[in-house]
């Protein structure tokens, strides 16, 4: 199915949403992915002209938003300067990503830079349909100027009680910063969830952080059936 590109915005340093308005409607569900092809890429090189993206737009939305932080590799370069209109070749929705439907469990998302796209589908669904649901989400950063989409969760979070928004950098402790600093670990997490072993986790980011989140579960004794993964392979 052809896209068309309706906007793009840089949203954080080194990071740019792109909108997307599909040829006919895209059923999908928050949390899903699919794989986008340029067909006429201005640049080339060995690793393709394919990728896969996290829709981080809720389903209900018109038009579909993509997040990604760019780099050097063509694939990336042509993406930033494709115009406004031009179409792109996407495949999906693929993915299991997504939330789990008992409404009385917990979810949990530990998020690490950019794979807080999924995240900000689930929640803004959440968000929009007024479900009342117990949601927790850890979102590391190196900097605060690399936190994608910060305004979205804090203004979620000041009208949803029942969402727990809990941001960290790694890099920086800048003296405004009213959240956490430091790598998530396990002390971290039991500030901030009372049963660590009732919620289901959900993993999402670079394959060396989620690596790292999935070994930090299994030493707390979290059953592997408790936890889903998004690995953005390729970073
Ligand atoms: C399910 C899923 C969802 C993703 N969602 C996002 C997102 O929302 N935002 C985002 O920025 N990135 C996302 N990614 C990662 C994205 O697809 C790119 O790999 C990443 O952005 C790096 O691209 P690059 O052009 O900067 O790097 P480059 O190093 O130039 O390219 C990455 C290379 O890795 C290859 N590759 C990708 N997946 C695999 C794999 N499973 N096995 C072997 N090779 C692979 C690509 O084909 C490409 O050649 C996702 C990846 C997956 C698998």
């Amino acid at each position: 199915m052809k896209f068309f590109l309706s906007d793009r915005r840089n949203i954080a340093e080194g990071t740019l949403a792109f909108w997307f308005h599909p040829e006919q409607p895209v059923r999908f569900l928050a949390g899903q992915f699919g794989d986008y092809t340029l067909t006429s890429p201005r640049y080339t090189d060995a690793k393709g002209n394919i990728r896969a993206f996290s829709f981080a737009s809720a389903p209900e939305r018109d038009d579909i938003m993509i997040a990604t932080r760019m780099r050097d590799s063509a694939f990336k370069r042509s993406l930033a300067e494709l115009s406004i209109g031009a179409p792109v070749e996407f495949e999906g929705p693929m993915g299991s990503f997504t939330l789990h439907k008992d409404p009385a469990r917990p979810a949990v998302f530990l998020v690490g830079g950019i794979g807080i796209t999924p995240v900000r589908s689930i929640v803004e669904q959440v968000i929009r349909q007024k479900t009342r649901r117990q949601i927790s989400i850890f979102y590391s950063n190196t900097t605060c100027a690399r936190m994608a989409f910060l305004d979205d969760f804090e203004k979620w979070r000041a009208d949803n009680p029942k969402l727990n928004f809990v941001p960290t950098l790694t890099d920086e402790s800048p003296g405004s910063w009213p959240f956490e600093t430091g790598l998530l670990d396990q002390q971290m997490l039991s500030r901030h969830v009372a049963d660590l072993h009732a919620p289901v986790y959900y993993v999402a980011g670079p394959p060396a952080m989620v690596a790292a989140m999935k070994e930090m579960l299994d030493e707390l004794g979290v059953d592997e059936l408790q936890i889903k993964s998004e690995d953005f392979a390729g970073y």
